[in-house]
């Protein structure tokens, strides 16, 4: 990588997006630490600076938000002229909503949609031979799925269109206002015990989020990189500190994606991974 790389990470101020920040500047890259809270975000900044980290930049980003979005991207343009890694790590689950059908829209908006908005606004930004890496999950595998039709749909790369998976999204929207989520074959997980559709929400969000990067690796096809990829079950405040893994070894995957030398042979994209090893979707 070039001395100038930059690097973009979102919802960074804690937990894996703080620790894929911290790996790549200690890798030399000058990295934008990004967060919607402009006083959680500064802090995580001080701590980098203070491990010795000077090439951390930081950025006030609400990933929902369209607005803050393209001042984001004006921003970048006018102090960097662009980038080369983006890390779309923001993210959240509704555990903690006592109004399940609001939980499960912000899910989707954050998890799926903003994924989405900041993509499509820095997509222009980033230099040839990029990468993008979005943090997704094990839960978001197909597999998860109890519906052969809605498989068949996500599976095929000829036919997949970010039509086609709003439309998925919306649907399970509509399944979860009806109340009818196992009945209708929505993802029924359940983690640590609260209940079998506590988060199909998140499992939805993140199945959308695997699909529109596969197709968004067709789309390119081979300009910029991308894939996503699973930390694995990390202590973060997430999961309320539990989980079998650190976040370093949770950002792990991430940031060997990200930096995959332009040299390597057949740099992957449009693939799912989980401990640097290639899983299905
Ligand atoms: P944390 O809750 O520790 O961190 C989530 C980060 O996302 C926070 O910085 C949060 O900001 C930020 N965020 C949430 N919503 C927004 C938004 N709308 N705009 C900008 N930033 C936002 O969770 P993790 O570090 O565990 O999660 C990081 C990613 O890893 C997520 O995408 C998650 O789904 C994924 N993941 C995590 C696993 C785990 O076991 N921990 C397993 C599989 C996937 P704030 O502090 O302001 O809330």
């Amino acid at each position: 990588w070039r001395k100038d790389t930059v690097a973009v990470v979102t919802g960074a101020n804690k937990g894996i997006g703080l620790e894929i920040v911290r790996q790549l500047a200690r890798n030399g890259v000058t990295t934008i630490l990004t967060a919607r809270n402009e006083g959680r975000g500064q802090s995580a900044v001080s701590l980098l600076k203070a491990e010795g980290l000077q090439n951390v930049d930081f950025y006030q980003l609400e990933v929902t938000d369209l607005k803050s979005v393209e001042d984001f991207a004006a921003w970048l343009k006018l102090r960097y002229s662009g980038l080369d890694i983006l890390i779309n790590n923001a993210g959240i689950h509704s555990l903690d909503y006592t109004d399940k059908k609001q939980g499960a829209r912000d899910v989707i908006d954050t998890n799926y949609y903003g994924v989405k908005n900041v993509t499509k606004e820095l997509l222009p930004l980033i230099r040839t031979g990029g990468r993008i890496v979005n943090v997704s999950s094990r839960l978001g595998q197909l597999q998860t799925l109890n519906r052969k039709d809605l498989k068949q749909t996500l599976s095929s790369e000829e036919h997949l269109s970010e039509n086609l998976i709003d439309l998925f999204v919306n649907e399970f929207l509509a399944a979860v206002n009806k109340g009818e989520i196992t009945k209708q074959g929505w993802p029924t997980v359940d983690i640590v015990g609260t209940g079998p559709e506590s988060a199909s929400d998140y499992s939805v969000s993140k199945i959308a989020l695997n699909a529109y990067t596969k197709l968004l690796a067709f789309q390119l096809s081979g300009r910029v990189h991308i894939n996503s990829f699973c930390p694995g079950y990390t202590q973060t405040d997430m999961t309320g500190g539990l989980g079998d893994k650190t976040v370093k070894e949770g950002a792990d995957t991430g940031v060997w994606l990200a930096l995959l030398p332009p040299s390597c042979y057949d740099l992957p994209s449009g693939k799912f991974f989980g401990e640097r090893v290639q899983i299905p979707f």
